[in-house]
């Protein structure tokens, strides 16, 4: 028998020396064929006055579900765990061991194999048929987690960077992560002025004051609240939201211009196949080697497309000018540049003008842009992998496990990043 208990043990490793397996058999349960090993599990001791004393009496069995590496095949642990009285202090108590919680019938490397999966991004469905639990065992071990976001809520970090995230119910959420190292701060269940300024007013001006900047899209209602929450620091609005607005303004009116000449024309070929070099940075075209364009069938060198595309109206050449000399400022850091292209007189076209009356009414925080490194980045990317979480999961009803979720799978990305720096 000992050798028999010492295979299964060492097959499922189990260490707990107050189990002993005695035998094992197969069943049919819920459809599935499952391996069964039946265990006793003694109590040595009293729990209380640690006597050694004991009078048996009799076994409360616990069927519990254990790991395996097969999901057709569960496994089960039959225990049957003595109940004793003490012959000492005469209190009653039963065996417990790690394996598994008292009056629970999942075991705790089942549990820790689940909470392992929650990092990865899989669907809680997979999981639970992985493990041969329900998915709602899956929620609970989710639930069970309750790690904040930061460790500390005395400190903030120097360089915040503000956005929004849709979530549960289409619902927007406001979302705050640190700049430098990319983790997130808070996510909120709503974007609320209320809910921001009762989430930052939880830290003490003097901690706000120490905040440097604050990053963030175009967004009048932000800029706003980051300025009254935290007084020293500068509000930036991100480079790359910038420079989206002009390339969509300066779009625009390439289509409006191009819409002026009959389609097929040689004009409105070169507006409408090459758009892409208009975008380009123009120190980065192509200027000696000419290459054949199959839409405008003959050789010419990417700039001699593009200048000939400009040539075409006046306000588009303009815009582009705008356009180029804004991203090579912002490219350059060139804040000075900058506001003087803010503030230029000429003919952009209608759409570019309303995209500069924008940044003139920001002007302080769009030059920002052109003083400070930080941007939104960052933000764009973990906006993304809360997307893909969603996704896999159908989507969320609950806001707290959508949390729950994006906390395990980001605590696994610091665990990763932990790792690295230390193999480096
Ligand atoms: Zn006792």
């Amino acid at each position: 028998m000992t050798s028999l208990n010492h295979c299964i043990k060492f097959q499922l490793n189990i260490t707990d020396p107050n189990l002993l397996f005695s035998n094992y058999y197969e069943k049919l349960c819920h459809h599935k064929q499952t391996k069964v090993y039946v265990a006793e599990l003694v109590q040595p001791a009293c729990p209380v006055c640690h006597s050694s004393t004991l009078k048996h009496n009799g076994h409360y069995v616990a069927k519990v579900r254990y790991l395996t590496s097969n999901a057709s095949q569960p496994v089960l642990l039959e225990l049957h765990k003595q109940r004793v009285i003490c012959c000492s202090c005469g209190k009653r108590s039963m065996a417990q061991t790690d394996l598994v919680g008292k009056s629970c019938r999942i075991s705790n490397a089942s549990k820790l194999k689940v909470l392992t999966a929650l990092t990865t991004d899989r669907s809680m469905t997979s999981i639970a048929q992985e493990n041969n639990v329900s998915t709602n065992t899956v929620q609970r071990v989710l639930d069970s987690l309750d790690t904040p976001f930061r460790a500390q809520a005395t400190t903030l970090p120097e360089h915040l960077a503000f956005d929004e995230v849709r979530g549960v119910g289409h619902k927007l959420h406001f979302i705050c992560l640190d700049g430098d190292n990319h983790r997130i701060i808070t996510i909120l269940s709503d974007r609320f002025k209320k809910s921001i300024v009762k989430y930052f007013e939880q830290f003490p001006i003097t901690i706000r004051k120490k905040v440097k900047t604050v990053s963030l899209d175009l967004n009048a209602y932000y800029q706003a609240i980051a300025g009254q929450l935290f007084p020293k620091a500068a509000v930036v609005i991100d480079r790359f939201h910038l420079v989206q607005m002009l390339n969509r303004s300066f779009n625009q009116l390439r289509v409006q211009v191009m819409k002026n000449f009959n389609p097929g024309t040689y004009p409105y070929r070169l507006l409408k196949y090459c758009w892409k070099l208009y975008l380009k940075p123009y120190s980065k075209l192509e200027k000696k080697q000419p290459y054949y364009n199959q839409h405008l069938k003959d050789y010419l060198t990417q700039e001699h497309i593009v200048l000939d595309g400009l040539d075409l109206n006046p306000a588009l050449k303009h815009s582009y000018q705008v356009l180029q000399n804004f991203t090579a400022a912002l490219r350059k850091q060139n804040a000075h540049a900058m506001k003087k292209i803010i503030n230029t007189t000429q003919t952009v076209g209608e759409k570019m003008r309303g995209t500069l009356t924008t940044f003139k009414h920001n002007q302080t925080s769009v030059l920002n842009a052109g003083k400070y490194q930080c941007s939104n980045g960052c933000l764009e990317g973990i906006n993304r992998k809360i997307k893909q979480i969603e996704r896999t999961a159908y989507g969320y009803g609950n806001f707290d496990h959508l949390i729950a979720r994006i906390k395990l799978e980001e605590k696994d990305a610091v665990y990763k990043e932990k790792s690295l720096s230390c193999a480096a």
